[in-house]
Order: structure tokens, then sequence, then C-alpha cells
């Protein structure tokens, strides 16, 4: 899995590698050579307060540790980074976690981000280890949604629950699915939402009410954010929307496998205090796979 993600991310390792990794190699490490680290750092996305954090630590170390062979930086450069994604946050789904059946799980983000897609491959994820899956297409704002999440419903072989009218009432669809997972015994029910409507204030009404409506008969353990990650801090800005009116409890960061910018992960937990739990490496059902903070910061700097 890391030589997948590492291929996947190769994009990215242009910043940290190539530049970062060269800089930190040389002899001598003067004030220039720190300056152009801060820059590298600054454009890779981490964010400029991580950037200029992680250069103060990584100077600090070089000193008291009075070490400069590259291959001690780079240890120093990997724990850093390491530390800065923080593993100790707890990343695990609320549909491993077991206690709730069915858990449910909202998904909800922007237009085009990736939530169907990211619904689809979980739902693959979830059968793969012997779930029983109910997908829920409470996107009836866009007209080829439910239809795009019951071909992967199809794909997957799982059911999913939909309204046949175009605009109908999302929270009702999102009502009928859960009903569905406790009258199958399904283990987690999954809820694609709108990711556009008439305003930004409606779809964040809808959202809650879609949450509140579902959770007449269960209780929403998760509310998935998806951020595409080629959109940087733009995408995070619109998404801040989003954790301001659900209780979202983790990031679906997406299209990874076309970016440069793998600090944004750094960018996103500290701006929205919330984990990363997976990320989309492709368009394809078997595109997803769980964040794990040292996996991925070897895969940024190998
Ligand atoms: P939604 O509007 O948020 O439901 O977005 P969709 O699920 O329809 O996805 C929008 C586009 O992004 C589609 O063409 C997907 O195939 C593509 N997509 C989704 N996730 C990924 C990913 O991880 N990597 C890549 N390269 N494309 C993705």
């Amino acid at each position: 899995r890391l030589a997948r993600l590492r291929a996947r991310l190769a994009k990215s390792n242009n910043v940290f590698s190539q530049g970062l990794l060269a800089l930190l190699a040389q002899d001598d490490i003067d004030e220039d050579v720190w300056d152009e680290i801060e820059e590298t750092l600054l454009i890779s996305d981490l964010g400029a307060d991580p950037a200029l954090e992680l250069v103060d630590r990584l100077k600090e170390r070089v000193t008291v540790e009075g070490t400069r062979d590259p291959e001690s930086v780079r240890a120093m450069l990997r724990e850093e980074l390491v530390a800065m994604v923080d593993p100790a946050m707890d990343r695990r789904l609320s549909a491993t976690r077991k206690d709730d059946k069915p858990a449910v799980i909202m998904v909800v983000g922007v237009n085009g981000v990736g939530k169907t897609t990211t619904v689809g491959k979980l739902a693959r994820v979830l059968v793969a280890e012997d779930r029983e899956v109910v997908l829920g297409a409470a996107d009836t704002f866009r007209a080829a949604a439910a239809e795009q999440l019951t071909t992967w419903g199809e794909r997957v072989g799982v059911q999913t629950v939909r309204s046949e009218q175009e605009g109908a009432d999302p929270a009702s669809v999102a009502f009928s699915a859960v009903e569905t997972g406790i009258a199958q015994e399904a283990d987690v029910v999954l809820v694609d939402t709108a990711g556009r409507l008439h305003s930004k204030a409606n779809l964040m009404e809808e959202l809650g009410k879609v949450k509140r409506v579902a959770e007449k008969q269960a209780p929403v353990g998760e509310v998935l954010l998806v951020i595409d990650a080629t959109t940087g801090q733009n995408g995070l800005a619109q998404a801040k929307v989003f954790t301001e009116a659900v209780n979202v409890t983790g990031i679906v960061l997406t299209k990874m496998d076309g970016t440069a910018k793998g600090g944004i992960v750094v960018a996103i937990q500290r701006q929205l205090g919330v984990p990363v739990k997976l990320i989309g490496l492709g368009e394809g059902a078997d595109d997803l796979a769980p964040f794990e903070a040292e996996a991925f910061v070897d895969a940024l700097i190998a």
C-alpha cells in the first residue's frame, strides 16, 4: 500500500524530496539556504504558519543536535512532519467502531469534489470487509446524482435508496435510507448529499435538516466532509462553511493523485480541527485509502 501511495503521490515529491531534501543536504546550511527552505515550504501548501514553525524547529534541532549530515536532517524533517500531521488524532470511522448499527455516515461537500465517487469507493471497502451497506441518494438537486450513485451501488453490489422524483425532499430520502438500513439489519448506511442549492444558506439549512431527520431513525455517527486537494486553500475556505453548519467528524481528501499539494493535510487539520480520515487516489473503485500520518509523510519525502 505504501508503494502505491508513493507512486500516486509522485507529483508531490517535487517540493519535499527534490527541493527540500536537496537544500537540507548541503554542507553549509547558512541563512540563505534557510530562506530557500522556508520559501520551498511556503509553496508546498502547508500553510504559512506551519511552514514557518517547521523551519524554526529544524533550525533549532540542527543547532542543538549539532548535526547536518543529510540522513539525520532527513530523519528530523520526517519526525517534525509526522508530529505536524498528528498521528494521535482518531482517524477511525464510526462504521469501524461497531457500537451503532447501522452506523450512519453522511457525506457532504461542494459539488464536484468527489462525494458520490467517495460514497461508492467507501461502500466497496466496507463490502470487502463483509459489511452490509445501504446507500441513500439524498442529493436530489443535481439531476444525475441519484443515477450516478445507483450505478456505484450496482457496481459494488449494494442497494441504493432514492426518490424517483427530481427535487424530492432530501431529508425524506435520508430518512428512508436509514429506515431501510434498520429493516435490513445493515451495518452501515452511507448518505450522499447535495453540494449545491439555490444559495449557500439554503444548502447549509438543508444539510442540518437531512441530519436531524435521519436521526429520527438512528444517530448519524459520522459526517465526512469531502475536500478536493487540488483546490488548495480555496477549497479549504469553502469547506469551512460546512463545519459551521454540521458537526463534521472527518475529512476525505480527494484527488491526491493529481496534486503537488500534500501539505494541505496539515492546513486542513489545523484550520478545521478535524482529522483527515481517508484519501482519494484516483477515480477507480479501489482508489480510496485510510489516511496514515507516517505512511503519508514517508510518501511525501520518499
Ligand atoms: P460530487 O459532485 O462531489 O459528487 O463529485 P463526483 O463524485 O461526481 O466526482 C467528480 C469528479 O471527480 C468525477 O469525475 C470523479 O471521477 C473525480 N474524482 C473523484 N475522486 C477522485 C480522486 O480521488 N482522484 C481523481 N483523479 N478523480 C476523482
